[in-house]
């Protein structure tokens, strides 16, 4: 499909916008430009990265960035009409979660996954919550990383296993949430129907 001109100054516009890293294909250009560098390209693979930029995104849309402008405006989570509809209603999220960031910072930085761990662990005490800063990642690259196979999943696998096991015994304290930084086994798999994983 042929760019309007107007699709086409804004990719021009895209592509001069300062980020952390340059590449030479063109189509990441432009996606960085307007979202920001999402991965470290040192963590992705070059089959992942033809397949994100030739084949996943053909078409961006831009449908969402009036309600990622009002979040921003904010400084929090909004609703797509500026409300705030999710905090209020802490009590709608009884479960376990599990947040992953980045040790090395892009787009965003690890202080969001701290505050929202701090806002579970607050909310929901019963309930397993456990924040993860993973180093030598960045933000998308903790799940299409080369490496996410061993330096990220096993952490969401842990957090699935323990988890279950509290759910079972009745729920955990809220001295056993916690933060850690690395090194967990490899769990076994198990089954689960009530778990987020939010890598921001
Ligand atoms: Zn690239």
């Amino acid at each position: 499909m042929k760019a309007t001109p107007r699709q086409q100054l804004l990719k021009s516009i895209a592509q001069f916008i300062p980020r952390c890293e340059r590449c030479t294909c063109d189509e990441c250009e432009v996606f960085s430009g307007i979202f920001g560098n999402t991965f470290w390209h040192e963590n992705v693979s070059p089959s992942m990265h033809h397949w994100l930029n030739k084949v996943n995104l053909p078409r961006l849309p831009m449908a969402a960035f009036p309600h990622l402008r009002k979040i921003c405006n904010n400084g929090f989570i909004v609703d797509s009409n500026g409300k705030n509809s999710y905090l209020t209603h802490p009590e709608r999220m009884a479960l376990p979660t599990l947040y992953i960031s980045g040790g090395k910072s892009l787009l965003v930085t690890p202080q969001t996954s701290f505050l929202a761990n701090k806002y579970m662990m607050l909310h929901q005490p019963g309930f397993r919550h456990e924040r993860v800063v993973v180093e030598g990642f960045g933000h998308s690259d903790l799940l299409i990383g080369e490496e996410s196979y061993k330096k990220v999943f096993p952490h969401i696998l842990s957090h699935l296993r323990l988890a279950e096991d509290g759910r079972r015994n009745g729920g955990v304290s809220a001295e056993e949430s916690f933060c850690h930084g690395a090194n967990l086994p490899l769990p076994v798999p198990f089954k689960v129907d009530h778990f987020v994983a939010a890598a921001l």
